[in-house]
């Protein structure tokens, strides 16, 4: 058994299981035991011999694997119908609630990490640090132009080199991990349009520039190919939906793509998706979507950096546990069942900038553990069997257990 090196003894937990995914390796562990301390796992080894004390759970046929990571959710969007009408009916208070509620739900789930990359009035920033919710990562309001995409979460600054700059001094000064720009427009925003690049190059390289300054990472909502190549050429970490959308079409040159790939630039695909009767996409997506995957199949064949940011909370098809849905889709872009795992466990938490705490199960990780039964690498549907979910040691409580 490898452990870490273990200080005062805590309480104790032993998990024992058929199979697990460490959310690196591609082949399975078989019968492991994981020793958990508090909230740190101490040890994991296999062949069942649990040590001498400590609470031991064992979950015969069941897969341990690490708590799952959305790098790309709205906690404040309710993932009904109507997320931005309901959103705009809620006091602050109010979202709060609602936040909560959507935090426990993804947690149940299995998601034990979440990215907010859109809140409304920094709400997502004082959930953080909740024993009851996902480790959240957040990103206050999006920064965009006046009236653009999301301009109703708060985040609007002036289209300028200042303005920009003062805003993302703004998110840093309130404590925000990682900042959004709205680099074009969007679906949930009438008379925004993604087409479209939102800021002219030099303010959106202006941008950047400042949150490198204060130390923070940007990803960009970038669905026009200005806007995604902007958004390259300004030095972003990361991009978000990356559909390279054009006014009738989609159009993803090459050169953009190796160079997406080359400069390590993290791709969030907007996969994952419940099915849901009577529920279809947009007609201007439906029309564009063949298309769509076959980039983001180019991206994975460039070699990409690529991570499952699925938007949950922007419809009853994206409720904010959905990432589990993302290892189906990833695999029509070319990844292995493995891959597509380690796209939403150790990818993803180094993503979030918790590559050392989240997305593994390893001597040191944080105890976030899924548990479901049978083999989710044989079978993705084995994600949905949800057997038991620790956040940070703690089993989370699900209805019925
Ligand atoms: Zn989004």
């Amino acid at each position: 058994m490898t452990t870490a090196v273990p200080g005062e003894r805590g309480r104790l937990t032993v998990l024992r299981a058929a199979w697990l995914f460490d959310g690196m390796s591609s082949a399975l562990i078989r019968d492991p035991v994981v020793v958990i301390e508090d909230s740190t796992i101490l040890g994991v080894g296999s062949g069942g011999r649990a040590p001498e004390h400590g609470t031991v759970i064992d979950l015969p046929g069941a897969t341990l694997l690490p708590g799952l990571v959305d790098t790309h959710v709205h906690l404040a969007f309710d993932a009904s119908a109507d997320p931005v009408g309901n959103l705009a009916r809620r006091h602050d208070s109010e979202v709060a609630e609602a936040m909560a509620r959507a935090g426990r739900a993804a947690l149940r789930g299995g998601v034990t990490t979440v990215r907010d990359l859109g809140d409304r009035g920094y709400l997502s920033l004082g959930l953080r640090g909740r024993a009851d919710l996902p480790t959240i990562v957040a990103a206050g309001p999006p920064i965009t132009t006046p009236g653009g995409h999301c301009h109703y979460l708060g985040g609007t600054a002036a289209p300028t080199i200042e303005g920009v700059q003062a805003a993302v001094r703004e998110h840093a000064a309130r404590g925000v991990d990682v900042i959004k720009i709205m680099a074009s427009g969007g679906n949930l925003t009438p008379g925004s349009r993604e087409d479209l690049a939102q800021f002219p190059p030099e303010v959106l390289s202006a941008a950047v520039d400042e949150a490198d300054r204060l130390g923070l990472p940007v990803t960009a909502h970038a669905h026009a190919v200005d806007a995604i190549a902007d958004a390259v050429a300004a030095g972003v970490d990361g991009l978000e939906h990356v559909t390279f959308w054009t006014e009738d079409s989609v159009d993803a040159p090459a050169h953009l793509i190796q160079l997406i790939a080359d400069q390590r630039i993290v791709v969030g695909a907007t996969v994952g998706m419940v099915p849901v009767p009577g529920m279809a996409p947009p007609p201007a997506v439906a029309m564009r979507m063949p298309a769509m995957i076959a980039n983001m199949r180019r991206l994975y064949e460039s070699g990409a950096v690529m991570v499952a940011g699925t938007d949950a909370g922007i419809a009853p098809v994206k409720p904010h546990d959905v990432v589990r849905h993302a290892p189906p889709m990833l695999g029509q872009l070319g990844f292995s069942p493995a891959e597509a795992l380690r796209a939403i466990t150790s990818v993803a938490a180094g993503v979030c900038g918790l590559g050392h705490s989240k997305g593994r199960i390893a001597p040191g990780f944080d105890a976030d553990i899924l548990c479901v039964d049978g083999d989710p690498v044989a079978d993705p549907e084995a994600l949905h069997r949800i057997r038991a979910v620790y956040a940070r040691g703690t089993a989370v409580t699900r209805p019925g257990s």
